[in-house]
């Protein structure tokens, strides 16, 4: 898996063993993401069917981009589309997406970058693979996630960041058989470089066999886990999850991943998403590209893109 990574892990800070009074946090529920297909027809598993809202809160939508293995002429994107009143973060692991918006937001993501997108009061934008992998095919592979914006924030102007893989905060476990890889807030006492309006934490690690993590994790924030590979094991009752399973914890200090004995032959390790963020307590209403606070709120976006309010598509594509 060609994320970033690290001929030693042993030379990477550690992650301080928890205090003794740490509570670990306990596994309210696992659930099994079903697939579906996205955008122009590229397949996903929706990470949060069947996780109840509150849980999810400030989160409020997320897919696994394939894993797939597209035979050449395969690879599909988005058409441009538009958002409102939420930020998307994309995680490209396997496979290159380019995104560019109606803001003037864009880039190329693959190998461990990160691209974070700030739609606010509105954008239009669009994920495609380059023409080149659309021709050879190839293994696609990432996350997006959905980060909802406070009622605050919502209407802010559209931001784009580029996370280069290069610039995500690298921490290793205790015993070094974890690399944990902080990609926005803090883990751990180390800042990753996503900049965000609701305070969030967001992590790729990767959990050797037979390895365990026990990570500390802001008492404030929702925690989830969401296996991307492999399998292993959740929580000090070591609950069994795989590939394609979405955890969510309980209260508490800290999480714990461990990685089973045996991996599938698919992924030599354990690798999952963790996030958690400051539950904005709001209410939500949310329909197709948009989530705000109100059904009115969701009527004005529709009118607005209609009305081409949201912006207009760049005269260079
Ligand atoms: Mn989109």
């Amino acid at each position: 898996m060609p994320a970033v990574t690290v001929d030693n892990i042993l030379t990477l800070p550690r992650v301080e063993a928890p205090a003794l009074t740490a509570v670990d946090r306990p596994v309210r529920a696992v659930t099994t993401a079903p697939t579906g297909y996205e955008g122009e027809g590229f397949p996903v598993h929706r990470a949060f069917a069947g996780v109840d809202m509150a849980a999810l809160d400030p989160f409020i939508h997320m897919d696994q981009i394939g894993e797939v293995n597209y035979a050449p002429g395969e690879p599909k994107g988005t058409a441009w589309h538009p958002h409102r009143g939420f930020e998307t973060v994309t995680y490209m692991i396997d496979g290159i997406l380019e995104h560019q918006d109606s803001n003037g937001g864009g880039g190329s993501i693959g190998g461990g970058d990160t691209q974070w997108m700030t739609a606010g009061g509105g954008v239009l934008h669009i994920e495609a693979p380059p023409e080149h992998l659309v021709m050879s095919g190839g293994l696609f592979h990432g996350m997006q996630l959905w980060v909802n914006l406070p009622r605050s924030s919502k209407m802010v102007a559209p931001r784009y960041q580029d996370i280069t893989g290069s610039k995500i905060a690298l921490l290793s476990s205790q015993d070094g058989g974890a690399l944990i890889r902080v990609i926005a807030g803090e883990i751990a006492g180390h800042q990753g470089p996503g900049s965000t309006y609701t305070p969030i934490a967001l992590s790729h690690t990767t959990v050797a066999p037979g390895a365990s993590l026990t990570l500390p994790w802001n008492p404030d924030f929702n925690a989830l886990v969401y296996v991307m590979a492999g399998r292993g094991t959740v929580g000090t009752e070591r609950r069994p999850v795989h590939s394609g399973q979405t955890v969510v914890f309980g209260k508490g200090d800290t999480i714990t991943i461990a990685g089973a004995d045996t991996q599938d032959q698919r992924s030599e390790s354990l690798e999952v998403f963790i996030l958690g963020g400051k539950p904005l307590r709001e209410p939500v209403a949310m329909a197709g590209p948009f989530v705000m606070n109100t059904k009115a709120e969701v009527i004005e976006a529709f009118e607005d893109f209609q009305a081409g309010r949201l912006g207009s598509i760049p005269a260079s594509h």
